[in-house]
């Protein structure tokens, strides 16, 4: 069963929203403060968040901003007519719809239906580079070229992913610098040049007739461009 989280100080509204949720087959936690509710949040990971704006401890603005800095969690918020800025920001905030009160909780549960629908649906965007055929997995780790297993050093890995992220774009040696640091990376701007090199001997058919990483004259290294 999906677990949906009422975050609402109106005792009232929340046992109408929880009873009729309950009958429609949700798991239902609830917390009647803004505080109180993200610490519940954070321990629960519910599916989807019911909010309301204007919240004792914690301001509702704030546990979305909150959440939304953490997750995807989908939100919905719960807004009076008067506060139509607030709802705008809400969205802006990344909340995922708003029902305006009063409403009534039939209207609510279909939104949350139709809310975890496209959640669920959503695909979860690629975190993998294909350039030629080179493969770069931002979240494993890891390099193939033509499906063999590069082995890079975390600063190896930490240049190549922040160049191959914007290919085209020139970085310069501090830019590259302040990505390695990541990595764990000591030294000065001209050891770039270091593990640039050692990086091209790993990737490149022909080290000195680089494919994948050009020098930039002047200004540092870019990934090439398709
Ligand atoms: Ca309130």
């Amino acid at each position: 069963m999906p677990k949906i989280l009422i975050i609402e100080d109106e005792p009232e509204l929340v046992k109408v929203l929880r009873s009729y949720l309950e009958k429609s087959r949700f798991d239902v936690l609830t917390a009647y403060r803004g505080d109180t509710g993200l610490s519940t949040w954070e321990n629960e990971r519910p599916d989807l968040v019911l909010l309301d704006l204007n919240l004792p401890g914690l301001d509702g603005l704030d546990v979305a901003r909150e959440i939304r800095r953490k997750s995807d969690t989908p939100i919905i918020m719960l807004t009076a007519r008067v506060e139509e800025t607030d709802q705008l920001i809400g969205l802006e905030l990344g909340a995922d719809d708003y029902v305006t009160k009063p409403f009534s909780p039939r209207v609510v549960a279909a939104k949350v239906r139709a809310v975890l629908r496209r959640s669920e649906a959503a695909p979860t965007p690629a975190r993998i580079l294909r350039v030629a055929d080179l493969e770069i997995d931002l979240d494993a780790h890891t390099v193939t070229r033509a499906g063999e297993t590069l082995d890079l050093t975390p600063t190896e890995f930490a240049l190549l992913a922040t160049m191959a992220a914007s290919p085209g774009r020139a970085f310069s040696r501090m830019r590259l610098l302040e990505a390695a640091q990541g990595a764990a990376f000591e030294g000065y701007e001209r050891t770039i040049d270091a593990h640039i090199k050692n990086l091209r001997a790993k990737l490149e058919a022909d080290p000195k007739n680089p494919q994948y990483i050009e020098t930039v004259f002047g200004v540092g290294y870019r990934f090439v461009r398709q």
